[in-house]
């Protein structure tokens, strides 16, 4: 991100109090015009709070909150002609077909995709003239979002649109992002996909208690917070990797018995030397290979605590 382009979203010091809870406590960020921008958090951290303030569906209690340049409350008429936000469910005419459905979305803007190009996009061309009542959840998820990207929006503000989805339905929802993306064309997304998130977004925000705890682009992240890596493989007898946690990188090895063989994880700073140590002086080493920690790692090593158990 270069210091002088121009923000699509400037959020500061944002607080959201609901009654004596706070949902938002002082979480500031800013989206760079033309970036995927993830929201990514654990369940009740805030996301949804924070987007629904940026779109003007809430108020902040404290802080200030500028998109496209303008007061997403008090403007929130011209604002609404360059936001797209996927739509609630509740929101939906179960009687009318994709395909009517969308086009009335479409009637709503002045300039826009061609409902076709979008049903493509999304791969719902099997489904455009079933009524949207009988669409599974999975296709239904997919119709909200080409609400969404109908009016080709300058701001795309999509809250966990992946949910719900089949792997194929995924990468064509991904690609429909990507696609989307442009010079003046700014994504921004929550979601609790680690994969989503490295594989998509430019740069993320992982938000915990309703604040931001890291933000970057994720190899950046991964690179700053976590500097070991995972060697892992199996062996047969648990004796055989004693050699290993005297190397000078080797941070740490664990090991799980997994169906009569021992699983491996050694932590280490340097995973091409430790690869090769373990084909040196681990007979009998099967399975090997490496992992990087990821964006599990950074908030791991962030909040001390596992993603999937940090709601
Ligand atoms: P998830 O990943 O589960 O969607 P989230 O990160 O989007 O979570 P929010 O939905 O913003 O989190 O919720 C943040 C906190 O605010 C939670 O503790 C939630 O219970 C609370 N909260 C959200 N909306 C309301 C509301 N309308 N009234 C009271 N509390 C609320």
């Amino acid at each position: 991100m270069n210091d002088s382009s121009p923000r699509a979203v400037r959020v500061a010091g944002l607080v959201k109090r609901y009654g004596d809870r706070t949902a938002v406590d002082g979480l500031s960020l800013e989206v760079t015009q033309g970036e995927v921008f993830g929201l990514l958090g654990p369940n009740g951290a805030g996301k949804t709070t924070t987007i629904e303030t940026i779109v003007g569906l809430r108020s902040a209690t404290e802080g200030k909150v500028e998109v496209l340049g303008l007061d997403p409350v008090t403007d929130r008429t011209e604002l609404r002609r360059s936001v797209g936000i996927q739509p609630q469910q509740a929101a939906l005419f179960d009687h009318l077909t994709v395909t009517e459905l969308l086009r009335l979305w479409r009637s709503f803007y002045q300039d826009g995709a061609e409902v076709d190009d979008v049903i493509v996009e999304l791969g719902l061309q099997e489904c455009r003239t079933i009524r949207i009542g009988r669409l599974s959840g999975g296709q239904r998820q997919r119709v909200l979002v080409a609400a969404s990207l109908i009016s080709r929006p300058r701001l795309l503000v999509l809250d966990e649109p992946a949910t719900g989805l089949d792997p194929n339905a995924r990468q064509e929802l991904w690609q429909a992002i990507r696609n989307h993306r442009g010079v003046d064309r700014t994504v921004l997304m929550s979601t609790h996909s680690m994969e989503e998130a490295e594989s998509l977004c430019d740069r993320v925000a992982i938000v915990d208690h309703g604040r931001v705890i890291a933000c970057g682009t994720p190899e950046s992240l991964v690179r700053q917070h976590c500097a070991s890596h995972d060697v892992t493989f199996t062996v047969a007898a648990p004796g055989a990797v004693d050699g290993l946690r005297a190397l000078p990188s080797v941070k740490g090895v664990e090991t799980e018995t997994e169906q009569g063989r021992i699983r491996v994880r050694v932590q280490t700073g340097d995973p091409d030397a430790t690869l090769r140590a373990v084909l040196d002086r681990v007979p009998g080493a099967q399975e090997l290979g490496t992992r990087s920690p990821g964006l599990d790692g950074v908030f791991r090593k962030l909040t001390g605590r596992q993603y999937e158990n940090a709601a």
